[in-house]
């Protein structure tokens, strides 16, 4: 919804400014996180997903989809989203089955895919390979525990040796040392017994290995663990031990002692510390707090697992994109997020783009039964493209589903095909969404634009941030606080959910998200009604909508000539906010201008001439002015809150069939009078100087108390005098007098000074609550004068306390008669009317 609104918002800005502007819809088929969610409902259900056939098993997956996609078409409906409903496309469909294997062919031919037997993540829960980003890493306290591997030639002692994981001992190799380690010097070279086992392993030398964790000695496990599989690889000599997990990672094969086969690790750790202390080999064990990787779909812990899988050769790919970033080809906005992306792309890794799940597109290579060679064509094949036997195997794995999210920016609009769109469209400007996915999704679209088309795929990307709910928390649809847009528009309404989203929290930052601000959404919105119903019966029918600006001279009312600049000078800060990739400046000044400028401002002030008492052409002038500044308003505010604005449009003299389409309007169409502008500033200021102290004398809402000025200099005296009925009708303040210089300073009022001058406002009466409150006040204080009073009278107190406790009860006592003494004369002037000068 956030990321929508702010691409709802620039699609309409540029529709309305003539742009071609084409926004499409689509929905991508979320491979594994798509299977995670059916299983987990298929679990509630009672059924397990692994039972199901295969075809069972992605009919419920399509079910999911339908169900999903449906309710996704009536959010997006419901907000308002100017999407083109005709280009809808999906990323099972056939265009986009056809593009997936395109780009799988062109990379595979070019040797940018490949196939390779890796340590991937692997998530013993749904049994696939994951991506490094599909990884999570969290700090968990565990336990380090040394074990003794004795010498092999039976001499006693031996190597002591820390592990986080004794569970994998089964699979060790060999023990490591740090070439440069003292205390290893003669070890290396020696064997020693591996516990629990009758196999023995060489002490090797490797610089690979941390001399500072544990006791400096490595167990080597080298199907198990990415730095042990570095370092066995370095030694040629060491044989490749087999597996010791299943896919289920539970121990399993030949090598691990039968009675501890089929346990999952937790399992299978305290199993094997329990017979590693009966043995005789366990030293000790200390807590020990490292960071665990995890899955981010199932939470499982991952398994380092060596799998055959598929890659994508990713530096090649990426160094256009880096050139282009820096040569601002394509822009981040906003640009703090340069760096995170930069750091990324410099380092980045093949992609492991095979996953073993069923929703998806399958590999596209066929490997030949009769030859063994692979044939990868964009047609499934028949027959072997290198000895024709149709004796063909499909490969069993799926492909990640962004590695057909990654094609999005020209496949969505037809690609491979050379259509229209695509010749039309493409590059594209802009691209919104959310910074989780900066890596996932964005980096690689750019890499699929410069290697496919060669070509941005868009020129600027605005990332958004992530929303949290009132307490602060992420939202997720785990916790169950990410509301349902449905709901939310039915209890809120469409327009007061854009709004709070875009303001006040920035939209690329992680702001809260909830009651207060679908409030303030439907606060301003009501603002803007009312508006429009006060300025609705000023314009009678037939008024004419307003073309341009209303022609004002010199002698035109000051709120009329001060709004027009008002609204020049917001439409041009909006405009550029819009432009540049802020969104909530824009609505930020937007929302100024409507409830400070021209509602709480202008119209108090404009009362009098659209009433009519000052007259047929200052009636006229203030009309046409409110006229034209609503109307233009509204128009810059539509793709912000585009069901409200429209209406509200339909409801003023307007030109056009829809708000949606009608122009966007010209700051410059209305004039700048700097003369006007210092005008208002002093008759502002006054205003907000006696309000200021109203508030503080704390004046009773309908009290109209005298206020004098004594103005700073002889130009604010003349705009203060003309403008005195303003002041006083917006300070509810009556009769404002002006102050000679030499004047004395009337008493017993409160006070200012400011550039305007010294301002004065009478103190009103206290008001009956506040005499109450001061009763109150005063019977607490009499009570505890009355305690104090009590113990200084009291012989045993005076005669035992010591010398200052007596003196500070005194002290309190004097303390209290005064504070109740200052009541009793507030109650007596609140009884005779008040201090008035
Ligand atoms: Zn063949």
């Amino acid at each position: 919804m956030l990321g929508g609104t702010v691409m709802d918002i620039r699609t309409r800005y540029h529709r309305m400014r003539g742009d071609a502007t084409l926004w499409v819809p689509g929905l991508d088929h979320a491979g594994l996180a798509t299977q995670v969610e059916v299983r987990r409902r298929l679990h509630r259900a009672g059924i397990r997903f692994e039972a199901l056939s295969r075809d069972e098993a992605l009919g419920e997956i399509e079910r999911w989809k339908d169900e999903h996609e449906a309710r996704i078409r009536a959010q997006t409906q419901a907000v308002g989203f100017s999407i083109d409903r005709s280009r809808y496309r999906y990323t099972m469909d056939p265009a986009s089955v056809r593009a997936t294997r395109e780009a799988f062919v062109r990379l595979y031919e070019a040797g940018l895919i490949y196939r390779g037997e890796r340590m991937v993540n692997w998530d013993p829960t749904l049994r696939t390979a994951l991506s490094d980003l599909e990884v999570v890493h969290r700090e968990e306290t565990t336990s380090l525990v040394y074990v003794r591997y004795p010498w092999a030639d039976g001499t006693p002692g031996g190597l002591e040796v820390a592990t986080v994981r004794p569970e994998t001992i089964f699979g060790d190799v060999a023990i490591a040392v740090h070439p440069d380690d003292p205390r290893y010097r003669d070890a290396v070279g020696r064997s020693v017994m591996i516990p629990l086992t009758d196999r023995t392993g060489p002490v090797l030398a490797d610089s690979a290995v941390d001399p500072t964790f544990g006791a400096g000695a490595l167990k080597i496990t080298p199907r198990h663990d990415p730095i042990d599989r570095e370092i066995f690889l370095r030694h040629p000599e060491l044989a490749d031990p087999p597996d010791i997990f299943d896919a289920s990672a539970r121990l399993d094969g030949d090598r691990v002692p039968a009675p501890l086969r089929g346990l999952d690790r937790d399992t299978a750790r305290a199993r094997t510390i329990e017979a590693l202390e009966r043995e005789g080999f366990l030293l000790r064990q200390e807590p020990y707090r490292h960071s665990v990787a995890r899955s981010e779909r199932s939470d499982a812990a991952i398994e380092p697992r060596l799998s055959t899988q598929w890659f994508v050769r990713m530096a090649p790919l990426a160094t256009p994109v880096i050139d282009a970033v820096r040569r601002g080809e394509i822009r981040i906005h906003p640009e703090r997020w340069s760096l995170t992306f930069f750091r990324w792309m410099e380092s980045i890794q093949d992609w492991c783009i095979s996953r073993q799940v069923l929703w998806g597109h399958p590999v596209p290579v066929v490997t030949c039964r009769s030859c063994g060679r692979a044939t990868v064509t964009v047609e499934p094949p028949v027959a072997c493209a290198h000895c024709g036997s149709p004796e063909l195997a499909a490969d069993p794995d799926v492909l990640d589903a962004w590695f057909t999210s990654w094609l999005w920016p020209f496949a969505a609009l037809g690609w491979p095909e050379r259509t229209s769109d695509l010749a039309h469209y493409a590059p594209t400007d802009v691209l919104v969404t959310g910074r989780d996915i900066m890596f996932f999704w964005v980096a690689r679209m750019m890499m699929a634009g410069y290697y496919f088309e060669g070509q941005r795929p868009f020129a600027d990307v605005y990332f958004t941030g992530m929303l949290r709910d009132e307490l602060g928390r992420k939202m997720s649809k785990h916790l169950g606080n990410s509301p349902d847009p449905l709901d939310v528009i039915r209890e809120h309404g469409a327009d007061p959910l854009r709004f709070g989203l875009v303001f006040p929290n920035p939209t690329d930052e992680d702001g809260p998200f909830g009651a207060t601000a679908l409030e303030g959404g439907r606060h301003f919105l009501t603002k803007l009604w009312n508006l429009v119903r006060f300025a609705q019966p000023y314009l009678p029918p037939g008024t004419p909508a307003p073309a341009a600006p209303p022609r004002l001279g010199p002698e035109a009312a000051l709120e009329d000539r001060w709004l027009l600049t008002r609204y020049r000078r917001t439409a041009e800060e909006a405009d550029a906010a819009i432009a540049g990739f802020e969104p909530t400046r824009a609505a930020t000044v937007l929302y100024g201008f409507v409830w400070h400028d021209l509602a709480d401002r202008y119209v108090e002030i404009a009362k009098e001439s659209l009433a009519g008492r000052r007259g047929e052409p200052a009636r006229r002038a203030s009309a046409a002015t409110l006229l034209f500044v609503l109307e233009r308003t509204l128009r810059r505010l539509h793709p912000f809150v585009p069901h409200v604005t429209e209406e509200l449009w339909h409801a003023l003299p307007h030109d056009g069939e829809l708000l949606a389409v009608a122009r966007w309007p010209d700051p410059a169409e209305a004039p700048i009078d700097p003369a006007a502008e210092l005008e208002m500033a002093p008759v502002l200021e006054a205003v907000h100087l006696l309000r200021n102290l109203r508030a503080e004398g704390r004046v009773p809402l309908e009290a109209v108390p005298r206020a004098w000025i004594r103005p700073s200099g002889a130009e604010i005296a003349r705009v203060l005098a003309a403008q005195r009925g303003t002041v006083e009708r917006l300070a509810k303040v009556a009769p404002l007098e002006l102050l000679a210089p030499d004047a004395p300073a009337p008493t017993g009022a409160g006070s200012r000074v400011a550039p305007v001058g010294e301002c004065f406002l009478a103190r009103a009466a206290p008001t009956a609550a506040d005499a109450e409150a001061l009763q109150r006040e005063r019977e607490t204080l009499a009570t505890l004068l009355a305690k104090t009073e009590g113990r200084l009278a009291d012989p045993v107190f005076r005669g035992r306390a010591p010398p200052e406790v007596v003196a500070e009860a005194q002290g309190k006592a004097v303390d209290l008669r005064d504070r109740i003494r200052r009541i009793d004369e507030h109650l007596r002037l609140g009884a005779s009317g008040g201090l008035a000068p």
